[in-house]
């Protein structure tokens, strides 16, 4: 009996993994050398770190909609990246790319969400401005490239850098502090792509599952959905678990075939888009205007979120005239980054209950 070596493993995935599959074997270094791991691949090194690192940990007490606090039914933030690795799991055997990077990233994928949600990032960029400003995803790479500073070599968690570079996604406000070897930004991998579009597919479902849930949305309402509709039609059942697990599935499996004709088209047509096929995108639009309507800008939401503002509003200021309140790890990096960056880091990772247990 022989065990799995990391260069066994890396043989299968040159064996199995498609054409335009990352490689783990080329996954780009890391910024301090280490000598490799003997049973795992760069990329499952990867996510075992993001999963041992604290601001993981931090993830289950973050607001995915709802304050994080409220009910212990409903998604935080964690309960939410593990449905979106789970996916990308999923997708990425399926179409032939690599689990472990896509697991990776998914894992990691909201790790620079600040407490309350898209209003804490919203807030604290309003607070930044000048300053380089403040973007989840940007500040995600932040942590993992420094904040998380398990070993003290202050190089965060010392990931590949193909793992970094499927992180930064989206705006990235003039002037934030990220990594040099970061930009310019280049094409993420396609399994980057594919926790893209899963991370849709699970907070559209799951959001109108926590909606109904809390009685922000009834069933009629929701059976008006396209999407609903076809679910329904699809499981013969009428039972709202059921409907939304078709759901997720309609669209999970809509994407693994829409992605992989683009995958095999683009053998002859250079780099593949991933995503959904257009009727699908049409009836995922319909559920995100319906959930912006009757969720995301309920008044119950909103009353939330508007007392994390004041909270954060506060407490930034606060911190700002008393810099000796910071915890000593976080005020010693005043001097490379400056004090209103100090405090913009230990804020955003702060979970909601954190946050609302600080005397404003
Ligand atoms: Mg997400």
């Amino acid at each position: 009996m022989t065990w799995v070596r990391r260069e066994d493993l890396e043989d299968r995935e040159l064996h199995l993994l498609a054409p335009f599959a990352a490689q783990s074997r080329h996954a780009g270094g890391r910024r301090l050398a280490e000598s490799e791991d003997p049973l795992r691949t760069r990329f499952q090194r990867d996510r075992d770190r993001i999963i041992h690192s604290s601001a993981f940990r931090r993830l289950q007490h973050k607001t995915q909609v709802f304050a994080a606090h409220e009910g212990d039914h409903y998604r935080s933030r964690m309960t939410h990246s593990l449905e979106v690795a789970q996916m990308a799991r999923g997708a990425a055997i399926a179409l032939r790319l690599n689990p472990d990077l896509a697991e990776a990233v998914a894992l990691a994928h909201d790790l620079g969400h600040p407490p309350f949600g898209h209003v804490g990032e919203e807030c604290l960029d309003e607070l930044m401005q000048g300053e380089g400003g403040f973007r989840h995803n940007a500040q995600g790479c932040r942590i993992v490239d420094y904040l998380e500073d398990r070993y003290g070599h202050r190089h965060g968690l010392n990931l590949t850098l193909l793992v970094r570079r499927s992180l930064l996604k989206g705006r990235i406000p003039e002037n934030f502090p990220i990594s040099d070897d970061l930009l310019p930004r280049q094409d993420p991998p396609l399994e980057a792509n594919l926790v893209d579009k899963c991370d849709k597919i699970a907070y559209l479902c799951h959001d109108l599952d926590d909606a109904l849930r809390a009685g922000l949305v009834q069933e009629k309402q929701a059976a008006e959905l396209g999407l609903w509709q076809a679910a329904c039609q699809r499981c013969g059942d009428d039972s709202r678990q059921r409907i939304l697990s078709e759901m997720v599935a309609l669209l999970f499996q809509d994407l693994v075939s829409a992605s992989d004709a683009a995958l095999a088209e683009a053998a002859t047509r250079g780099r593949p888009r991933i995503g959904s096929s257009d009727r699908m995108q049409v009836q995922s639009s319909e559920l995100l205007a319906f959930l912006k309507e009757h969720f995301y800008r309920s008044e119950r939401v909103l009353s939330d979120m508007r007392a994390g503002r004041e909270k954060i509003e506060g407490l930034f200021c606060r911190f700002l005239e008393h810099p000796a309140e910071i915890p000593p790890k976080a005020r010693s990096r005043a001097e490379r980054d400056g004090l209103r960056r100090v405090v913009c880091d230990y804020m955003a990772g702060m979970t909601d209950r954190f946050l609302l247990r600080q005397e404003a």
